[in-house]
């Protein structure tokens, strides 16, 4: 096959491989090829006339561009239909199911997109005098409210701006409270199946990390954490329902032992979705917990952002929470608290982001929140819990169940099944593209081998959940019974085949660089 200079295939579209049916135009059907913009359009012309300025004197002197600027010369028509034949390449939760276990990809209603739009929230600038502004405050006020109450916490820092920027907020307030105490302690435990974000947010913020071993049934090994706690451990960093899809059912034995140790209970709260309505962390003895907003209410996500990330706090550690914060005056204003007293004495972390966090994903959270009531949003977890067990049940005769019993919000597999077939934990899930569907989760958690997690969310009807198991155990028995053509070119029929994920991940190329440019 023939790469032009970026790399790519030249032939755009099914270049080389066994689907040899060659067009001229490179497209195929109604798939159509698309370049990068500029290896299409002339770079010497624009897509729109603007008259040259009269009587013009540069004040840029010897800085004035004299070369051509280099942009993609594209008239409309054309810019649209670059950018919409790129989106019909892309794959998203509006086009099928996304299992993607952890990540939890759920339906974005359209009404949380009309309310984020209103102008009253849409318009608005975080500069404005808080007057102004009093009901984006008091949305912020409500929002804050409803995750104190499904946690039974009794305060919430709004601004973190990601799940692990939360951790970063979480593990901050930890360290404030030990530095208040006196007490330093430099290390944070971390079961073998935590999300890399756990480790990596104790490590970025001074800790050393030790690792916690799991049992055979794919909890936290209490004894084990047990044998690890001491006068150095900060805090414990846990996810509950865990990576393996599992309840941590020792939970409160854990939270025991940490305390008692004078340790910190982090939950990583990114499953709350299994569990909103049902138990509250408080009662569990979590002292921090962040939510991904757009993973657990709805919001999209995916091709990096925006997210956010919200965390509660325990009363041990409320008096650190990070500024800014809303609070409701004696005359029944709404005071964006975002300064420091000014005596010195402030306990609060300072500030975590420039302004207030991420008004829009705000919105959209509250809108679903209030639109499913908290009766609905406890349905919404039983249902995600429900779809998963159904896809467990439907297919661990023929898949691998990594763990006995049922699981909660998602369903983990491994590749035992593949054992001795020919096909590859990679090839399975290449396979799945030629059937349309995103692969799940693939390789995590670390803990069991070539690991497959799949999480359907409350979003997929039944009639969706038996199409994605009629595929799957046609892939498996295909591989059971040797069959390993389909899985070794796969994916067939994607635009793009098998990429090196690893040089695309370590040596990017971001910058678009001209023919006699290349070196
Ligand atoms: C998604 C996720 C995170 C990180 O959250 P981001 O919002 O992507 O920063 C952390 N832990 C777990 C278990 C997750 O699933």
């Amino acid at each position: 096959m023939s790469m032009n200079n970026q790399g790519r295939p030249s032939s755009a579209v099914g270049g080389g491989s066994s689907d040899a049916f060659e067009t001229f135009s490179g497209h195929k059907g109604l798939r159509l090829a698309e370049p990068l913009i500029y290896e299409i359009g002339n770079h010497e012309t624009t897509g729109v006339d603007v008259e040259e300025p009269s009587d013009f004197t540069s004040s840029l002197g010897a800085l004035e561009r004299d070369g051509e600027i280099g942009c993609a010369g594209l008239s409309e028509p054309d810019a649209v239909r670059h950018y919409t034949r790129l989106s019909r390449l892309n794959y998203g939760i509006d086009m099928g199911v996304f299992p993607l276990g952890s990540c939890t990809m759920k339906h974005n209603p359209r009404l949380n997109e009309k309310m984020a739009r209103l102008p009253g929230i849409g318009d608005i600038h975080p500069l404005q005098p808080q007057s102004t502004v009093q009901g984006a405050l008091e949305l912020m006020q409500e929002l804050s409210h409803w995750l104190m109450t499904l946690t039974g916490m009794p305060a919430v820092a709004l601004s973190p701006k990601a799940g692990a920027h939360g951790e970063l907020c979480g593990v901050m307030a930890i360290r404030k409270a030990l530095e208040a105490r006196g007490d330093a302690r430099e290390v944070i435990l971390c079961p073998e199946s935590a999300h890399g974000t756990n480790p990596a947010t104790a490590a970025f913020c001074g800790y050393k990390v030790k690792s916690i071993p799991g049992k055979e049934n794919g909890r936290v090994n209490l004894e084990a954490l047990k044998d690890a706690l001491d006068d150095t451990v900060a805090a414990v960093m846990i996810t509950n329902p865990n990576t393996c899809g599992l309840f941590e059912n020792e939970v409160r034995d854990i939270a025991d032992a940490v305390h008692s140790a004078g340790a910190f209970f982090y939950c990583d709260g990114a499953n709350f979705n299994a569990i909103m309505g049902k138990v509250r962390p408080g009662d569990l003895g979590v002292d921090a917990m962040h939510f991904n907003l757009h993973k657990t209410f709805s919001t999209p996500h995916g091709g990096g952002g925006p997210g956010s990330g919200p965390v509660v706090f325990s009363d041990a550690l409320k008096a650190h929470v990070p500024l800014p914060y809303v609070v409701k005056t004696s005359d029944g204003a709404m005071e964006l608290k975002e300064w420091p007293t000014s005596d010195g004495a402030d306990p609060t972390l300072g500030r975590l982001t420039a302004f207030h966090g991420q008004m829009g994903m705000y919105v959209r959270a509250l809108s679903y929140m209030l639109s499913h009531g908290g009766d609905g949003l406890k349905q919404a977890s039983e249902d995600a819990v429900l779809s998963a067990n159904y896809i467990l049940a439907a297919l661990q005769d023929v898949m691998t169940a990594s763990f006995d019993g049922p699981c909660m919000h998602e369903a983990l597999f491994d590749d035992r099944f593949l054992k001795d077939t020919g096909v590859t934990t990679l090839d399975f899930a290449k396979a799945m593209i030629d059937e349309g569907y995103h692969p799940m989760t693939m390789y995590f958690p670390l803990v069991v081998h070539g690991a497959m997690l799949v999480e359907p969310t409350e979003s997929e009807s039944k009639y969706n959940l038996d199409q994605f198991i009629t595929s799957m155990r046609g892939l498996a028995g295909e591989a059971a019974a040797g069959k390993t053509d389909r899985f070794a070119g796969a994916p067939y029929l994607a635009p793009r085949k098998r990429l090196d994920e690893t040089q695309a991940a370590r040596k990017p190329v971001l910058r678009y660089r001209a023919p006699e440019e290349t070196p």
